[in-house]
C-alpha cells in the first residue's frame, strides 16, 4: 500500500544518483587519535576533539561522579526546574574564560547560534552575514525574519557597503561571522569587521565554535587572538569540539544573557544538559588551565601536518588552523580519495557540493593534540601513496 512518505524514496534516489547520499560511519569504541570505525582501525583525522579531551580520564571521572551524585538527567527546562547549581557554575566559568560579563549555556552550539540570532533581531532588522557562515546562523537568521544580506567571504569592505545600504532609522543591524570557518580552516578578519560594525553602530557577533579552546591565550578564542576584548558584543562557543562534550554557550553583556533567559527559545523550551555533561565541561576548563601543553601540541601537530601535506604537493587552500582541507576539486575523485584513504587506514571525510562550491571538493583533515608524530607521519605516507595512485598530486 502506498504511504504518505513514499516521495522520500524518490528524493533519496535523486541524492544517491548525485553522489550526495550520506553514508554514516559508525565508531566502535571511544573517539581518539586512533579509533575503530566500521570494523577498521584508523588514524582519525575526522573529529573535532581538538585537545583530546573527549575521552580524558579526568573528564570521564567527573561525568561519572556527577551522574552518581546528581542523576542521569536534569528533569526540566532551565526556566522551570532544570537549572542546577552546576549550570550556573559552568556559565560563570565560561564568562571568565571569554572575559565577558556573563554567559548562558544552550543544548548545542547550533541552538546557541540559532536561538540567539532569532531572539535579538526582528523582522524590520537586517543581518549581514559572511557567505560561508555556519548553517545554524542561517537558520537563526531565517527564524528572526530579519532581512539577510550576505557578504563575500572575509570581505569587510563588502560588509561595510551592505550595512550602509541597509541602514534605516529604528532598524537594528547585526554583523556576524564565524571565527574560524569549518570547511576551509581560515580565520575571519575580525579587526576589520569590528571596525565596520562600530562605524555603523551594528551588533558584532562571532561564532567561535572552532576557535574556542584553539585560538588565543589559553584557547580563549578569536576575540582574544586579535586583542579585541570589549569590542565584540556576542561570542558563541560550543562545548562539543575542543571542550570535548556537548552543548553551546553565549558570552556577552549581562542584559544580553538576561534577554536570552527570557527569549532564547531553545533555552526556554528544551530540557537542560544532564549533570554528567555539565561536570565534564567544568573539568575541561580545569584541564585546559592545568595542561597548557595540549594547546601547544595541537599547534605543533597542525604545523607539522600542514608542512607535510605541502611537501607532498597538496593544495590546502587558505587554512590557518588545525582544520586543513586537501583540495582536489573534482567531486568523484574526492570521494574515491576519501574511500581509498580509509581503506589504507586514514579517516577524513570527503566534503563536496553543496557543502562547498562545485569544483572545490576536498577531504577535510583535523589534527588533534592527541595525535603522535608517528600517527601524522603514517597518515602523510598514506596521503602521498594514495594521492599518487589516483593522480591527485
Ligand atoms: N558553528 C560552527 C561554525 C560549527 O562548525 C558547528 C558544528 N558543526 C556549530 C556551530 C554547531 O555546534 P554544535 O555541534 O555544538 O551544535
Amino acid at each position: 500500500m502506498p504511504g504518505a512518505l513514499d516521495y522520500l524514496n524518490e528524493e533519496l534516489a535523486k541524492l544517491d544518483a548525485q553522489g550526495l547520499l550520506q553514508h554514516i560511519r559508525t565508531l566502535e569504541g571511544p573517539t581518539g587519535a586512533r579509533a575503530r570505525f566500521d570494523g577498521r582501525d584508523v588514524i582519525n583525522l575526522a573529529s573535532n576533539n581538538y585537545l583530546g579531551l573527549s575521552n580524558h580520564p579526568r573528564m570521564n571521572a567527573a561525568a561519572a561522579r556527577a551522574a552518581t551524585e546528581l542523576g542521569a538527567g536534569s528533569g526540566a527546562v532551565r526556566t522551570i526546574a532544570g537549572t542546577m547549581t552546576m549550570h550556573r557554575e559552568l556559565e560563570r566559568r565560561f564568562a571568565a574564560f571569554k572575559h565577558a560579563e556573563d554567559a548562558v549555556m544552550f543544548q548545542s552550539g547550533f541552538t546557541a547560534n540559532a536561538g540567539t540570532v532569532a531572539a535579538i533581531l526582528d523582522k524590520q532588522d537586517v543581518i549581514v552575514s559572511d557567505r560561508l557562515n555556519h548553517a545554524s546562523i542561517i537558520d537563526g537568521a531565517r527564524l528572526s525574519r530579519a532581512e539577510i544580506r550576505v557578504f563575500d567571504h572575509k570581505d569587510a569592505d563588502h560588509a561595510d557597503r551592505l550595512l550602509q545600504e541597509s541602514r534605516a532609522p529604528d532598524r537594528r543591524q547585526l554583523l556576524i561571522t564565524d571565527g574560524v570557518f569549518s570547511m576551509d580552516g581560515d580565520i575571519a578578519p575580525l579587526p576589520a569587521l569590528v571596525e565596520v560594525a562600530e562605524r555603523h553602530g551594528a551588533i558584532m557577533m562571532v561564532d567561535d565554535a572552532h576557535a574556542s579552546g584553539v585560538l588565543g591565550a589559553g584557547g580563549a578564542g578569536t576575540v582574544d587572538h586579535f586583542g579585541l576584548h570589549g569590542r565584540v558584543d556576542v561570542q558563541v562557543g560550543t562545548l562539543s569540539k575542543a571542550i570535548g562534550v556537548l552543548g553551546g554557550f553565549i558570552a556577552g553583556p549581562r542584559q544580553l544573557i538576561e534577554w536570552l533567559h527570557n527569549r532564547g527559545r531553545p533555552f526556554l523550551f528544551s530540557t537542560s544538559a544532564p549533570p554528567s555533561a555539565v561536570a565534564a565541561c567544568i573539568e575541561a576548563l580545569d584541564i585546559i588551565r592545568d595542561e597548557p601543553e595540549r594547546l601547544e601540541r595541537l599547534w605543533s601537530n597542525t604545523d607539522a601536518f600542514k608542512r607535510g601535506l605541502h611537501e607532498l604537493g597538496f593544495d590546502t587552500g587558505a587554512s590557518e588552523t588545525p582544520i586543513t582541507p586537501v583540495i582536489t576539486g573534482d567531486e568523484e575523485a574526492t570521494q574515491a580519495f576519501a574511500r581509498r584513504l580509509f581503506e589504507e587506514g586514514v579517516f577524513c571525510p570527503a566534503i563536496v557540493f553543496p557543502t562547498v562550491g562545485r569544483g572545490l571538493a576536498r577531504v577535510r583533515t583535523i589534527v588533534t593534540a592527541d595525535h603522535t608524530r608517528d600517527d601524522l607521519g603514517q597518515a602523510l605516507e598514506v596521503f602521498g601513496r594514495v594521492g599518487s595512485e589516483l593522480g591527485l598530486r
